[in-house]
């Protein structure tokens, strides 16, 4: 059936039950490059490795106002106004550069094993 992308409103022939699911498929097929996607993946991707589901990776989340501030430095960095950024919070180091034209977010847990004995 007839999908069309949510961001640029492409058609796509794709194999679906319902028209939501279409659109998805499509949105999630689709090649176009615009600003609306690429901050839907950036929250997705930001969220993944900061917010609660960073827990998967046995990571800490932050909190609301660190999440905020790793989206905002990656606009920023997107739009050239900052070239890289590095912040030391809920125990990782995350950085984030501009690689070719993507963006790259990279978060380090600290973690130190000591034993005395
Ligand atoms: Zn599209």
């Amino acid at each position: 059936m007839e999908g069309f992308c949510r961001d640029c409103g492409q058609l796509h022939l794709v194999a679906a039950e319902t028209q939501e699911e279409a659109d998805e498929i499509a949105t999630a097929r689709c090649d176009c490059e615009n600003e609306e996607k690429w901050h839907r993946l950036m929250n997705a991707n930001v969220e993944m490795l900061c917010g609660e589901q960073s827990r998967e990776m046995q990571l800490q989340p932050l909190c609301n106002s660190g999440i905020e501030l790793v989206k905002r430095t990656c606009e920023l960095v997107r739009a050239n106004v900052i070239d890289k950024s590095k912040v030391n919070i809920a125990n990782s180091e995350i950085t984030i550069t501009r690689k070719n034209d993507k963006i790259d977010i990279k978060r380090v847990k600290k973690q130190t094993n000591q034993m005395m004995i």
